[in-house]
Parts: C-alpha cells; structure tokens; sequence
C-alpha cells in the first residue's frame, strides 16, 4: 500500500464513512447537559422571540413619534413580566422597563437618559424620537416555525441558551457511541504496579486516548492491554467488534515481528489504508471489521496523540452524526528558533505558541521532536504545521499553527 498524503487520507476516511455509516439511534437530552452532543432533528421555533412587542430600554413608552421639547403626561407603568393594561390616550406615556411589553397604541420608546421629569410631573423628552425607536417588536429575531438549528448540529453553549429561550426542555439528540480504547505490548504496565524487568514502560497511550474521548459524545470502554500474540489480538478484537461502534487500538502497527494489529484486523475485517506520508505517525490503520470502525494508532505517544487530532477526531464527530465538523484553528506565527526537517513528509511538530504585544504570534519549538518524547508535547500548546515540501526553517520564519483546544480559552 502506497504513502498516503495526510489530506488524501482524511479525504478516504470521511468517504468511506460516508458511505457506509448508520446514523446512531435517536434519544433526548436535557438542554442543560446538551452542549457537546450532537443533534438529531431540526429545530422550529415553537414561538415568536420576542414573543411580543417590547421595550429594549428602561426609559418611557410614547403614543406617537416625538420631538425634542414634547412633553406628555405619565399614566403608569409596565415592567418585565407586569404589562401596563389599560390604554393610552394621545398626550400620555408610560414609565416603561427593559423587555416590558408596549402597551398597545405605543409607537415608540425614548430611553430615559433622553427624558426627564419636569417640575409639574410632566415627562420632557430631551431628544427626537422616531416611530419604532426602541422597541423589539414580536417575532423580529425568530419567528414561530423558523428552524433556528439544523439537524447534525454539534450544540454549543450558544445553542443551549437559545433552546432554553424557545421554552425547550429537552432536544432530540444521537445516542453516545460506545468506543473500545485497547493498548497493545508486551512492555506495557498498568500505572500502580512496578516496572517488574528493564524494558518494561507504563502504558500511556490508552489514559490518553481515553482521556481525548471525554472531548466527545460518547461512551469509553478500556479494554486494559492485549499482549503481542495473534491469537489473543484476534480474539480481544473479534470480541471488541460485536458491542461497539468504533475500536480504538495503540501500537503494534508498524512492521516489526510483533506488530499483529494489520493482520488481526484484516482476518475479522478490512483494512482502508494503513500508511500516510506525516511525522510523527506514519503507519495508521484505518478499517473495520463487521459494523465496527477500526482505528490503529501507533504506539510512539506522540504518533497516537497527533494522530488523533489530525484523522480520528473529525471520523468520531462524522460517526457521532456531526454535519458541521469543525475545523482545526490555524493561523501565522514566526519561529523563535530554527526547525530541522527534510522534504517528504507532513510534520505537526510541537511549540510554544505566544501572543505579542503587536498581535502577531510566535512559536517556540519544543526541542526534540522524536515521537516518543513526551515532555515536549506535553510543554507545547500547538502543532507547527510544516508541509511536506517544507526544509529546515530559520527564526522569524513564519509557520502555520495549530492551537491544543484546551490550552486556549
Ligand atoms: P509499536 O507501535 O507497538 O511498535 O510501539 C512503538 C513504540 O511505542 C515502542 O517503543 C513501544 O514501547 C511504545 N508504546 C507502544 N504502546 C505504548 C503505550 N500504550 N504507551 C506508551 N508507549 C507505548
Ligand atoms: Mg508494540
């Protein structure tokens, strides 16, 4: 199977999920816990936002169109949730709230800051005041049957307060996929227990990964860590298959003696493609096997870690139901110290982005960027994104970065 280039290889995957995906069964949640979830209907407005005409200011709600110097007579009040009800007669006003109804026959509401009281009780309006001037009228940001959020929608909090404003309890939304998280090595040990023989390392992947997921509508199942045998990794996966909708494994897909993983999955299923052309993380299973989705991350640490940012995120939220996948934040920054790299591949190597007093940004590398140093990934806050064609850079070069979400509000 030939490299892959990073951008061909997303492109295959969200094809060949496109093609074959079923869309998660349907369920309701509250609209407070809603934010992250993915919805799966359309929208309608059940009412008119505002829902009748309202003031915007706190000032005083005026018969007709005034000018500079008119005065008028106050003959009550209508605050928030305590609407003035009899009439208005011309010449009269009311002491009006913000987002208190207009009493009816109201055509405009000066704010008080444009107004005072004379000495005779009597209301000065200070500044011309058109018709319609300050009031929200009914339905003028939403009408009643409008579709305020379409299907497929991952809901923000934005979404949650304007759901909330429609008088909505609960939405219809996907059900929370179950995703298997499996680790793979001899080497590996659980955190607690001693590293019993030189060699032995603590499984770091699969915290990780499972730790990414909590980014995600959906349901993490550890599968602990499979040791490199055949067998035992066909039998973890055939089992991992039958309950979930995506597998999640790391290591063992490379082209060592006991890298199982391709061979594994293709006796229970199919491999897409295994091999893109990016550092860190060259080999990257994607397949499936029965209904399942297969996902092989390398196990070099910060191979799966960039590898679940650059293809794995974007597939779970198209799995999830997502229509509007969200793009990665990129932007220009200038290099505070030179950057090794030969033509060939795409290499998201790790910075130290900084904003300066200019506006503009910098990006600090994060010294050695072999995949298995996790220090440095962990100090960084972004990716340098450096194209294939790309060479060694020198300081005040610009790159393009990628922020870590979580490292920025
Ligand atoms: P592999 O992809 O299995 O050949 O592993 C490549 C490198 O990543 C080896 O040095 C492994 O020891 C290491 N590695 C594999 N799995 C993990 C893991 N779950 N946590 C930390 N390191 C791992
Ligand atoms: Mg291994």
């Amino acid at each position: 199977m030939a490299l892959m280039s990073v951008a061909d290889l997303q492109q295959l995957i969200s094809t060949r999920i496109g093609e074959k995906m079923t869309l998660p069964e349907t369920e309701t949640a509250a609209v407070a816990q809603a934010a992250g979830r993915v919805l799966a209907a359309d929208i309608l407005s059940p009412i008119h936002v505002p829902e009748a005409d309202v003031s915007a200011m706190d000032g005083y709600a005026l018969p007709c169109a005034a000018s500079c110097g008119d005065t008028f007579e106050i003959v009550g009040e209508s605050a928030a949730g305590q609407p003035f009800s009899d009439g208005l007669a011309a010449g009269q006003c009311v002491r009006i709230m913000t987002g208190a109804v207009v009493p009816g026959g109201c055509a405009a509401v000066v704010m008080q800051e444009n107004a005072a009281l004379g000495a005779d009780g009597r209301l000065r309006v200070l500044q011309d005041t058109p018709a319609a001037c300050n009031i929200r009228f009914a339905g003028e940001e939403i009408r009643s049957g409008m579709t305020v959020l379409h299907k497929g929608r991952i809901l923000r909090h934005a979404d949650v307060m304007l759901l909330a404003a429609l008088g909505l309890g609960r939405v219809p939304v996907y059900r929370r996929l179950r995703v298997a998280v499996l680790s793979t090595g001899n080497e590996l040990t659980e955190a607690g227990e001693p590293l019993a023989a030189p060699g032995r390392i603590y499984d770091s992947n699969r915290p990780m990964l499972m730790s990414r997921l909590r980014d995600f509508p959906v349901e993490t199942v550890d599968l602990k860590c499979v040791r490199d045998n055949l067998d035992d990794v066909i039998r973890v996966l055939d089992e991992a298959a039958q309950n979930h909708d995506v597998v999640m494994t790391s290591g063992g897909v490379s082209v060592g003696d006991y890298d199982y993983m391709r061979e594994a999955v293709l006796r229970l299923g199919a491999i897409h493609h295994y091999k893109v052309a990016m550092k860190p993380g060259k080999p990257f299973v994607f397949g499936q096997m029965f209904r399942t989705w297969y996902f092989g991350l390398p196990g070099n640490p910060v191979s799966g870690f960039a590898g679940f940012d650059v293809f794995v995120k974007a597939a779970l939220w198209q799995l999830c139901g997502a229509c509007d996948i969200p793009q990665p934040l990129r932007f220009q920054a200038a290099l505070t110290a030179p950057v090794a790299k030969s033509a060939g591949r795409l290499e998201m190597q790790r910075a130290v982005i900084a904003r300066q007093a200019d506006g503009s940004w910098t990006a600090a590398p994060c010294g050695a960027q072999d995949s298995h140093r996790i220090l440095g990934a962990s100090r960084a806050n972004a990716y340098m994104i450096l194209p294939p064609q790309a060479v060694s850079l020198n300081i005040g070069d610009q790159v393009e970065v990628q922020p870590f979400g979580s490292s920025f509000l």
